[in-house]
């Protein structure tokens, strides 16, 4: 979603180079071929009424789009370019959807390893259900913000030395979380779960995640029913979504999944996805961004479908627009850990910044840039970014 000082009203558009398409110059100009399509549908101010007319719409689209795009297509002239063509750097972002829920599973096994590890028990670091099913919570959609939108540091309680009673101020824990996020598209009715074997179908596409924890608030509040506080100050995502069918050629082979998971939860060929993650943090007395995390999608135990039908065992209904994240994706090796949490080692092993610092967890005026891209042979597909800036 994207609107210009000469055009306000938010439009959808897909990003080609350093320009957009307007999707509603597509409609004006009735080059879908499914009419439902060359109406006002990308006019909205969200994706979710396209997100809704489901798999088989937005496949017919993309086709059309591509077709436009492709060698003697509607837009394969310069005049063309130049006259419905929009610089992005003239461009405002926006939420592309109306996040109705949000929910964050926790589904890399090497972060759950290493918290387990640090704040349990090294020999017994995950918990007896996690082999067995996708742990989540349900997060709060209202602070989903899009890149670029400073972050607050949070006030709570905390209680960093097991004391009779805690302590009240700012975090002094402040941590990014590198996730993806996945957007459902076409949802389902309460009362009737979507099978794990057509749950890729209601998949629409994906963004870049930050899950903003502050670790402090995190320790103290978070048992018996998980986070609250410690998440609930903001959740950052990337502006552009990168359609699931765009990410077709860069599926691969997850990791083994033992012991085999309930029938429900079976899924059979290539469901991990090929796309590699970085996290950069820039200080204030910094020139540019330093890269403190490569990770990749594909690191993830629980794919996607097993996500979508775990979450909609129950009959739970998800909707049109609703944002359901990976949870940190941790790697194998200690570069590709997702969170200062596990790249310090609760602060044990401070990172040497580029200013001469060094950080343990985040300061005041650190921007951390999460970063993706998808490399194919001869091109790449890029998610953007979700910068954030703690204040
Ligand atoms: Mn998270």
């Amino acid at each position: 979603m994207f609107s210009t000082a000469a055009h306000p009203h938010k439009r959808v558009g897909i990003a080609i180079g350093d320009h957009i398409l307007p999707l509603t110059v597509m409609s004006e100009l009735s080059l879908f071929r499914d009419e439902r399509l060359n109406g006002d549908i990308f006019g909205r101010g969200s994706l979710n009424d396209f997100m809704a007319l489901g798999k088989a719409v937005w496949d017919s689209g993309r086709a059309d789009i591509q077709t436009a795009l492709s060698v003697g297509g509607y837009f394969d002239t310069a005049e063309a370019i130049g006259r419905y063509f929009v610089p992005q750097r003239e461009a405002t972002m926006h939420l592309p959807a109306h996040i109705g829920d949000y929910t964050d599973f926790y589904s890399s096994k090497e972060h759950a390893t290493n918290v387990g590890t640090m704040f349990r028990d090294p020999n017994n670091a995950l918990l007896p259900n996690w082999l067995h099913l996708p742990v989540a919570y349900h997060g709060r959609a209202s602070s989903v913000v899009l890149s670029g939108t400073s972050i607050k540091r949070p006030l709570g309680q905390t209680n960093p030395t097991d004391a009779p009673s805690p302590t009240f101020g700012p975090s002094k824990l402040m941590d990014f979380e590198l996730e993806m996020g996945f957007f459902i598209g076409s949802g389902n009715e309460l009362g009737e779960p979507i099978p794990v074997e057509s749950a890729a179908d209601h998949i629409f596409g994906l963004v870049l995640v930050n899950d903003w924890s502050a670790r402090d608030i995190q320790k103290w509040e978070y048992q018996p029913l998980g986070p609250f506080l410690a998440k609930n100050l903001g959740t950052t995502i990337s502006p552009w979504v990168v359609p699931l069918a765009a990410l077709e050629p860069f599926r691969v082979d997850g990791p083994v999944q033992e012991p085999e998971p309930l029938p429900y939860l079976q899924t059979n060929g290539r469901h991990a996805y090929n796309i590699h993650l970085e996290v950069a943090i820039q200080s204030q007395q910094m020139d540019a961004p330093q890269v403190v995390c490569r990770s990749n999608h594909k690191h993830l135990y629980w794919n996607m479908s097993q996500q979508v039908a775990h979450h909609t065992i129950t009959g739970c209904n998800l909707r049109p627009g609703d944002l359901l994240a990976s949870g940190t994706i941790s790697g194998p090796t200690a570069d590709s850990y997702g969170s200062l949490l596990e790249l310090t080692w609760r602060g044990s092993k401070p990172i040497p910044l580029a200013d001469g610092s060094e950080r343990r967890f985040l300061q005041d005026g650190d921007t951390v840039i999460l970063t993706a891209y998808a490399q194919g042979d001869g091109y790449r597909i890029g998610f953007g970014e979700a910068r954030g800036t703690i204040v």
